[in-house]
């Protein structure tokens, strides 16, 4: 079992210590596991609305979380879970330079790489779901698979995270959704990243995992690669409806998924 996106506590709205995390892991039989909690977000985005300080760790605690996270990986013992040094990034158009020093700054396993904001607004937060009343969903779709697909391009990123995130809260256009799946997959595709089955979105209103099945068979379909996670911001969390993930991989036509070290992945067998 692998669970390649997991969170702690120093994002600020998780729980649990990379202690805990671990504990849980082992004791669900995890074999692989990343840490990849939040990037600090830039000045920028801090200044603009103060509540994304609930987003990710300050970026004066990115060196702790590096330290903590090696250390982990250090001292795990034989049935410990193998620990990935791993972060999940936003993709802020206009902010690459900024995301780019803090990765380049640690030897990270896994980058991931996800779209959380649209021009300042973050989606994906419930207290912000007032803002989708300004959009034309068919509008905000093609808008969010752009900046995916700019995301894959950019080429920070191993893995795009949660890709469908813009389905969260069952906004969904009814036209041609089919249409924008083969687009976005092209472009995935030709960057040459992999995607995420996300199990998170099953608990969220939207109730499916993060791509839909239709999304992750268009992926299979360009020979995107695929890897697994839990989105966990709890240590309950970890490998939550693993076997979800893998039937919709299967399904799909994947007969394997990629575990990373150092940026260089690796296929494990499904
Ligand atoms: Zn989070
Ligand atoms: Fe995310
Ligand atoms: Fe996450
Ligand atoms: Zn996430």
């Amino acid at each position: 079992m692998i669970d390649l996106h997991i969170h702690t506590a120093r994002c600020g709205h998780a729980q649990g210590s990379v202690a805990a995390y671990v504990d849980s892991a082992r004791a669900r039989g995890v074999d692989i596991m990343a840490f990849t909690d939040h990037l600090p977000l830039p000045p920028s985005v801090l200044c603009a609305d103060p509540r994304t300080h609930e987003y990710a760790m300050p970026e004066s605690e990115l060196g702790a979380y590096v330290d903590e996270v090696t250390e982990a990986a250090k001292h795990a013992d034989e049935r410990a879970p193998t620990i990935l040094l791993g972060i999940e990034a936003d993709h802020i158009p206009g902010e690459e330079e900024y995301t780019r020093t803090l990765l380049a700054r640690y030897p990270f396993d896994v980058v991931l790489g996800s779209v959380h904001m649209i021009d300042g607004w973050t989606f994906d937060d419930p207290e912000r779901i007032d803002g989708y009343a300004r959009w034309e969903i068919a509008e905000l779709w093609d808008r969010y698979f752009e900046q995916v697909a700019q995301a894959a391009r950019c080429g920070m990123f191993d893995v795009l995270g949660h890709i469908d995130l813009v389905k969260k809260f069952r906004f969904v256009p009814d036209d041609d959704v089919e249409r924008r799946y083969a687009a976005l997959a092209d472009a995935v595709a030709g960057a040459g990243v992999a995607i995420e089955v996300n199990t998170a979105g099953l608990h969220k209103p939207c109730h499916e995992l993060y791509p839909a099945q239709a999304l992750l068979r268009a992926f299979a379909r360009v020979g995107v690669p695929a890897t697994i996670g839990s989105d966990a911001h709890s240590p309950s969390e970890v490998g939550r409806d693993y076997e979800a993930a893998t039937s919709a991989l299967v399904d799909a036509g994947y007969r394997s998924v990629l575990v990373y070290e150092r940026r260089v992945p690796r296929e494990v067998g499904l």
